[in-house]
């Protein structure tokens, strides 16, 4: 059975990422999600193990020197990291796994050189980003403020990604997104034959 693909999603806090994942768990049930581990407070309406593993400043310090994180990064004063265990074995069972990671991940991913699909998404400008914010009502004035410089920084690296989407409408960018899977799963090097004439086409075939 071939692997399955890792896609890599970022998106600045107020950019629309949960609604867009959620949307996207619906389209895809075979999509397994890396769960992250976070020292964050859980959040109204979160679940633990479902949203994140919420998990003691302590007990994530012992889990990065045990060396059980793919990636992790200090976010907002927080930790948060990708575990091996979240993510392996579901990629060896040939299921698709989706990682939420902020931009210090995904700098620590491509310089591992890890293989996966590489999308950020955008809010349409820093003042809906802002707005939407301050209507989600979850975090303080001091903590929007933080979400925001985060934000701008994490739009100047957008080249490390390999498509970039605007969320103006989130069924769009769930569409888009939904595209791009379609297309990377038929990519030239992942063709496999699918009758024995084909692939004694394939023997002697030209570069
Ligand atoms: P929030 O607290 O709003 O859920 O997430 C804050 C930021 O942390 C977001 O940018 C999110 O993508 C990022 N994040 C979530 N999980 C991980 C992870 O496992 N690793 C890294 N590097 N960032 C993460």
């Amino acid at each position: 059975m071939s692997e399955g693909m890792a896609i890599v999603l970022s998106a600045p806090s107020g950019t629309g990422k949960t609604t867009t994942c959620k949307l996207l768990r619906e389209k895809l049930p075979n999509l397994k999600i890396a769960v992250s581990h976070t020292t964050r407070t859980i959040r109204d309406g979160e679940k633990d193990g479902v949203d994140y593993t919420f998990i003691s400043q302590k007990e994530f310090e012992g889990k990065i020197e045990n060396k059980e994180f793919l990636e992790w990064a200090r976010v907002h004063n927080f930790y948060y990291g990708t575990s091996f265990k979240s993510i392996t074995s579901n990629l060896q069972d040939g299921h698709d796994a989706l990682l939420e990671l902020d931009v210090q991940g995904v700098e620590s991913l491509r310089k591992m050189k890890y293989q996966g699909i590489y999308i950020l998404i955008l809010p349409p400008s820093i003042k809906e980003m802002e707005t939407r914010l301050k209507k989600r009502g979850t975090d303080s004035e001091e903590s929007i403020l933080q979400r925001i410089k985060t934000g701008k920084e994490e739009v100047k690296k957008y080249k490390m990604y390999d498509y970039v989407i605007t969320n103006f409408e989130v069924d769009v960018t769930v569409n888009t997104i939904l595209s791009i899977l379609q297309a990377e799963k038929v990519r030239a090097p992942l063709y496999t034959p699918t009758s024995p004439d084909i692939e004694e086409l394939l023997k002697d075939g030209v570069d």
